[in-house]
């Protein structure tokens, strides 16, 4: 009996045929007319047939294609659009798109390593080794270091090895892994646990402190209030030396959410973990890709001063791990987060499947992804970085970010210049100090009050509200590979210019 789910291969070459002609058209006339969905779509987003129905009277292969097309894509808002600048989403890069649909083409499980049957691992693992060499860490990093679903699964990881290196240090026996937290602190004689210190994090940090067990009211924000981005060594050593029956994991920031800033002075950190005996986490969810800058060939735009932004990452490899993401400003599509630590072992013993005999590969150069990660099953979500990297190359990804800075630094200045400089504010006023947030507010309160709604409403771009120096702000962050550093034109810094002219009405 033939299989019911089967397609023939004129069926199959005509569906692909209607993606193929929706997708060009989506991708490469992008961006579209306007980044907010018409209104109609948006009120009629209730279709007229409940999901139960949908349920009941099936549409088939041929009625779900032009569902896609007719009804989800254009109902969905163009967060790929250059001028989409809210939260950080990055956008995808050619590359990394094509490799994705093969992904779901191969639909591999990446779970235990088997070099004999399949290439899959090896090629995960040649990806984390050239993220390696991208960011400029240590090669020896790769065994402990994995692709996860974002930053914040890397928080998770980065919190759940600090937590049992932090037992473990001293007393083998009390690993988290096996004991449990309550247990493993009693016996070490820790009464209120483990505490972490930060500046200004970012709210995965809590969350990652609330999943493994640490608790979010134990992440202490111990920021500097002249420069939120950043720790005052003092008051960090001063808690640090208080560990009587508390131990400190501290996490350092590459990139604060608000201002785009730098944690300065890791290398300092990094000491004082030492002296003190603490796990140094740190996030760089889209700080770490200002080490791209490097492979530069000439320095041409002279808009900023390379090596500075590349030495804003300095110390970073001195970390015990670190969090940051490849679906950001590396431009690959979402699912993509990275993770990087120096224990491999830790890691190991956290997240390995405990007697598991049929996952059992033998001891081999690449760890079993399944051992090392949260998930057991998961997608080839190495491939599009793979891709990317392979086809961008060192010098390919750093001239992608210097464009998100040039593009960044020109919006800045056109806010810091007349007209706009009368109406608008922006809170890192030096142009060198900008890596790909701009942060600024209306000079008006009433017109800061609904600055960002104003500004997403004209469809042309799209940003963030926030909160900064006790009031709202908006902020534009950088980070699609379509952004434009031309004078006008789709893309470019110039429709930022005009946008808020408008909503100014001047
Ligand atoms: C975006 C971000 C995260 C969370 O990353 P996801 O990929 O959304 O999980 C964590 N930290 C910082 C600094 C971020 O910008």
């Amino acid at each position: 009996m033939a299989n019911p789910f089967a397609v023939t291969e004129a069926d199959f070459s005509a569906l692909l045929q209607q993606i193929h002609k929706a997708v060009t058209e989506y991708y490469i006339s992008n961006p579209p007319e306007s980044i907010r969905p018409p209104e109609a779509i948006l009120q009629n987003s209730s279709p007229a047939d409940p999901p139960a129905r949908k349920l009941k009277y099936p549409i088939g292969l041929q009625g779900v294609v032009n569902d896609l097309i007719e009804n989800v894509l254009p109902g969905v808002f163009a967060q790929s659009h250059p001028n989409f600048y809210g939260f950080v989403t990055g956008g995808v890069l050619p590359p990394a798109l094509l490799a994705d649909f093969m992904v779901s083409l191969m639909d591999l499980n990446v779970m235990v390593h088997l070099p004999n049957d399949s290439i899959h691992t090896t090629i995960e693992h040649h990806t984390i080794q050239m993220l390696c060499d991208m960011f400029h860490l240590p090669r020896w990093m790769a065994p402990g270091s994995a692709i996860t679903t974002g930053a914040t699964a890397s928080n998770i990881l980065g919190l759940a090895c600090a937590r049992e290196w932090t037992l473990t240090r001293t007393e083998p026996n009390l690993s988290v892994a096996r004991r449990g937290f309550a247990q493993a602190c009693q016996r070490a004689g820790l009464t209120s646990g483990i505490g972490i210190l930060c500046a200004s994090p970012h709210s995965s940090l809590k969350k990652a402190a609330s999943i493994v067990g640490l608790g979010s009211d134990n992440v202490i924000d111990i920021a500097d209030p002249q420069t939120p981005w950043d720790f005052n060594l003092e008051n960090l050593e001063g808690l640090l030396a208080k560990q009587k029956d508390t131990r400190w994991i501290v996490v350092g920031q590459l990139g604060e959410v608000n201002t785009g800033q730098f944690m300065s002075r890791l290398p300092a950190i990094r000491r004082l973990c030492d002296k003190y005996n603490s796990w140094l986490h740190i996030d760089a969810a889209f700080g770490l890709p200002a080490r791209c800058v490097k492979a530069y060939d000439k320095p041409t735009e002279d808009l900023a001063n390379w090596d500075r932004i590349f030495n804003w990452c300095n110390g970073v490899e001195l970390a015990d791990s670190i969090a940051s993401d490849g679906h950001k400003l590396m431009n690959v599509p979402y699912d993509a987060g990275l993770f990087f630590s120096k224990h491999r072992n830790i890691l190991y013993e956290v997240f390995k499947n405990p007697g598991a005999a049929y996952l059992a590969t033998g001891l081999t150069e690449v760890e079993a992804p399944c051992d090392i990660n949260i998930e057991n099953s998961r997608r080839f979500r190495a491939l599009p970085l793979y891709a990317a990297l392979t086809a961008l190359g060192a010098p390919g990804y750093s001239a992608l970010i210097r464009r998100l800075v040039l593009h960044a630094r020109k919006i800045a200045a056109i806010i810091e210049s007349e007209p706009l400089l009368s109406v608008y504010e922006v809170a890192m006023p030096r142009l060198e100090d900008i890596f790909n947030v701009v942060l600024f507010r209306a000079r008006d309160p009433a017109l800061n009050e609904v600055l960002a709604g104003k500004i997403n409403a004209t469809g042309k771009m799209w940003v963030s509200g926030t909160q900064w120096r006790g009031s709202k702000a908006v902020r534009i962050a950088v980070a699609n590979w379509r952004v434009s550093i031309e004078e006008d034109g789709p893309g470019s810094p110039a429709v930022v210019r005009e946008v808020l002219k408008e909503v100014a009405g001047i």
